[in-house]
């Protein structure tokens, strides 16, 4: 059993870092990944994923903190010592060796026996289709067949620690994406194995893991699984992060269980302490409705798209424009409009962060 903790973990790659948040790729951070978890760090480029990973891995030391495996401190440990298999972004193979020869290697290395090598080679090209390419050399095969040589080797184990993947199908051809994915998933059931994967797509990261960690600027903002992401935010920035289009948010101020928002009151869910803060309120494009002037927010119609699901209007609502929804049916035909919020549905946001009703 390996639970990955990170305690006061930070990262600088500065000699001398200051104080400043601009000096750490990696602010300090603790998070915990349970054993057998599936995760994915999730985050515009930039915000410090691949640095965790590196951490992980061993391919990084911490400028800070301390990063265990179980009840061992693996701070300064080797890479080799922590036992975990990584595959990258690019294919990392041995372009001289077979198929078979590249899938085996991880096990020849750790001295597995011949007949056990043949074995679990056989399952990890079955489940990659690469059965029929097992005798060819690696050279001579495609970018997508090498991508999948790689994620092998990294599959191949199944005494790790953790398999650690960064952005691993970004030179798959999209349309074999969507099966590596559930290839993935299943591999990760049948192992019984950590696994966090880096990428900063949000469709990649939701099929693929149970808990998505949402990552911004060197910070964790938020964990959870999709329903905890999609419905409740804790932060302006995942809310617009996931989701397509992002959650709108509007000012407004709240006032026990109702909002005004530019002078229209509306119900809120819960109730809510006096804020003096920037409050907005959040509320997703399928939970938001567009309606006839006269009812609900007043609102100014910009332009519909025609999404083929679905239709979204954008509309201006104090200083801020939202997407909301079209109901089947509606030709709205003048820019004076009314939008409705689903109550339910709504959040509150200060100064950027959810806030938790009385
Ligand atoms: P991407 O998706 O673009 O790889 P990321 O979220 O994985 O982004 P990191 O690669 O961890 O982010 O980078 C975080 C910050 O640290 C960035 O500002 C990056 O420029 C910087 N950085 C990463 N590696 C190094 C390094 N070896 N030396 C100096 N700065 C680095």
């Amino acid at each position: 059993m390996t639970t990955i903790t990170l305690e006061n973990l930070a990262q600088s790659y500065l000699k001398s870092p200051s104080k400043a948040d601009e000096d750490w790729a990696l602010k300090e951070t603790n998070f915990t990944f349970r054993h057998g978890g599936a995760y994915a760090l999730l985050g515009p480029s930039g915000c410090g994923k691949t640095t965790l990973l590196n951490i992980i891995s061993g391919l990084v030391v911490p400028t800070r903190g301390r990063l265990k495996f179980g009840d061992r401190d693996v701070t300064h440990a080797s890479t080799v010592s922590r036992n975990i298999s990584q595959v990258f972004q690019f294919p990392v193979v041995y372009d001289t060796m077979t198929v078979g020869e590249n899938l085996a290697f991880p096990l020849r290395n750790r001295g597995v026996a011949a007949d056990k090598i043949k074995q679990r080679v056989g399952q990890i090209a079955e489940l990659l289709d690469l059965t029929a390419v097992l005798d060819k050399k690696a050279r001579n095969l495609t970018p997508d067949a090498r991508q999948k040589i790689s994620l092998g080797r990294g599959l191949v184990r199944s005494d790790v620690s953790a398999i650690l993947f960064d952005e691993p199908l970004t030179v798959i051809d999209p349309a074999l994406k969507w099966e590596l994915r559930s290839t993935l998933k299943a591999v990760h059931r049948e192992l019984d194995v950590t696994m966090v994967y880096v990428t900063h797509d949000q469709t990649e990261a939701l099929t693929f893991a149970d808990t998505v960690v949402v990552m911004s600027d060197g910070r964790v903002l938020q964990s959870g699984n999709a329903e905890e992401l999609y419905e409740r935010p804790a932060h302006t920035f995942v809310g617009n992060f996931i989701g397509s289009p992002g959650m709108n948010f509007v000012p407004a101020k709240v006032s026990g269980r109702s909002a005004d928002i530019a002078g229209t009151a509306i119900a809120l869910p819960h109730t809510y302490a006096a804020m003096s803060d920037a409050v907005e309120l959040g509320v997703r494009p399928n939970y938001a409705r567009l309606a006839e002037a006269g009812s609900g927010i007043p609102a100014r119609l910009i332009r519909i798209e025609d999404l083929g699901r679905m239709r979204l209007a954008r509309v201006r609502i104090a200083d801020r424009t939202l997407s909301v929804t079209v109901p089947d049916g509606m030709t709205p035909e003048s820019e004076t409009a009314g939008v409705i919020f689903d109550t339910p549905r709504i959040n509150v946001y200060s100064g950027g962060r959810l806030v938790a009703p009385d």
